[in-house]
């Protein structure tokens, strides 16, 4: 049966699970599209943590344009309180002995992820959200009845849903359970594994090494990591990687890696903390349903290396809201959110394509050519930048690539060393 007429009236609840960016974002936006619309809504998020004392697996990188993002999708001001450091570029080291350095990023900053976190959720409740310190256990979906959400604490009737849980395995499940019922939250992200270590260091030994880039990795002979970065924040950086079934040992052997060691010599590691965290691959199944919309990381709308998982979870956050207030919350009222991420979805095939193509290159040793190429060819380190920064498709840069007039010796050379590199290359295969 379908429920073309279920929507946002005077009087509504939507319950909002998990108060991270993509949460605190829809809850803010569905606030204030309805207080435009003069509706009385209530809205209760759900956040199983304290940001006083946990918080979210994250290298705390804004990037750009995420100021637009404040000022377009959540008609606020940009926190610029919450910045600790300007990034200003990259270094890439594709190998132990060669780098490659890419300049002129812009609007993209080092923020404390946990102050972030506090201060979204704050927004939230200034707007009149209620904040309920509380993990949702199980969901009731019945189609067009209301929804009922169950809590660590108790219970609660909702007219529409939010999934902002992230990748939570736990609630995923539950979702994905209900959805046999009632809805389309088929199947969660798929996922890598990530480690994160956070190290003090000195300010002039930051300012000597480090200034304002990100260095980022790929280390061959470290079979499980896909790739790592050190990031400079305030008076700290953040060491991460990402892999397939990643254990403390791979973080010790990243530390070892020669070119990371290089780095980080001078610093003491005793004592180092390492915090693990997963980061999405590949889409969800199915990301609305009858009142029901999932936002942020559980859409798993998040492209290869590129990162911004924090700029897409705030503007899932705050379109799914917007659909739902001046839509409806009928799975066929909010198709049009997902409508609106159509350019990601689309570009997962040149993504994955992409990731194929650089891990065939690092096995071949091909990649050592392309950066030598790129040191003096200004194009080609304008490709690999938006690669490094995030900015555009990998459907444009695939484009690009191909586009170039080196591409033909480029390309008969990556041939010629294809039926090795498929020899070699056990890619990260996704779970
Ligand atoms: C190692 C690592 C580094 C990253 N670095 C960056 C970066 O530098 N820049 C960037 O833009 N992105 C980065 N990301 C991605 C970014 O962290 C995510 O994309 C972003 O946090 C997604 O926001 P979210 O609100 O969807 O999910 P989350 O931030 O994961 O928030 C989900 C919230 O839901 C809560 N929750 C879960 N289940 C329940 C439940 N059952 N009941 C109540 N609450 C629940 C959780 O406690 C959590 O607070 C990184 C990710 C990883 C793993």
């Amino acid at each position: 049966m379908k429920n073309d007429n279920l929507k946002i009236i005077d009087g509504s609840t939507i319950a909002v699970i998990g108060g991270g960016p993509a949460g605190s974002a829809a809850a803010i936006k569905l606030i204030k599209e309805a207080g435009g619309k003069g509706i009385k809504i209530k809205v209760i998020i759900f956040e199983g943590k304290d940001f006083d004392r946990h918080y979210n697996q994250c290298v705390g990188v804004l990037s750009y344009p995420i100021r637009e993002i404040f000022e377009r999708n959540l008609d606020m001001r940009f926190p610029e309180h919450l910045i600790k450091r300007e990034i200003s570029g990259y270094v890439l080291h594709p190998s132990d002995n060669s780098t490659l350095e890419l300049s002129g990023e812009r609007g993209t900053y080092a923020t404390r992820r946990i102050l972030f976190d506090r201060f979204m959720l704050a927004a939230a409740q200034e707007l009149g959200a209620d904040v309920i310190r509380s993990r949702v256990t199980d969901t009731e979906f019945n189609g067009s009845g209301i929804v009922k959400v169950y809590t660590e604490d108790g219970f609660l009737k909702a007219d529409a849903v939010v999934g902002a849980f992230g990748l939570d395995d736990g609630i995923a499940g539950v979702m994905e359970h209900a959805s046999r019922h009632a809805f389309a939250y088929k199947r969660p992200p798929k996922v890598l594994d990530t480690l994160v270590a956070k190290a003090h260091i000195d300010l002039n030994m930051m300012q000597e090494i480090f200034g304002s880039r990100i260095h980022a990795f790929i280390p061959l002979e470290l079979k499980k990591i896909e790739f790592g970065a050190i990031t400079p924040k305030g008076d700290h950086i953040i060491i991460n990687i990402a892999g397939r079934n990643l254990t403390s040992v791979d973080m010790d052997n990243f530390l070892g890696y020669p070119p990371v060691r290089g780095l980080i010599k001078g610093l003491n590691l005793a004592g180092l903390d390492y915090y693990k965290g997963k980061y999405p691959i590949r889409p969800a199944g199915g990301i609305i349903g009858d009142r029901f919309a999932a936002v942020g990381d559980a859409t798993g709308l998040i492209r290869p290396y590129k990162g911004k998982g924090i700029n897409v979870a705030l503007e899932t956050g705050a379109k799914a809201a917007e659909i739902m207030i001046n839509n409806g919350i009928s799975a066929s009222a909010l198709s049009a959110y997902p409508q609106a991420f159509d350019h990601l979805r689309a570009d997962f095939f040149y993504g994955r394509l992409f990731r194929l193509l650089v891990i065939l290159s690092i096995k071949t040793g091909f990649v050592e050519r392309v950066m030598a190429m790129a040191q003096s060819d200004p194009y080609l380190r304008d490709v690999l930048f938006k690669v490094v920064s995030g900015e555009g498709t990998y459907h444009d840069i695939v484009h690009e690539i191909f586009s170039m007039k080196e591409f033909a010796a480029l390309g008969y050379n990556f041939f010629r060393h294809l039926p090795l590199a498929v020899f070699k290359a056990k890619p990260y295969a996704d779970r």
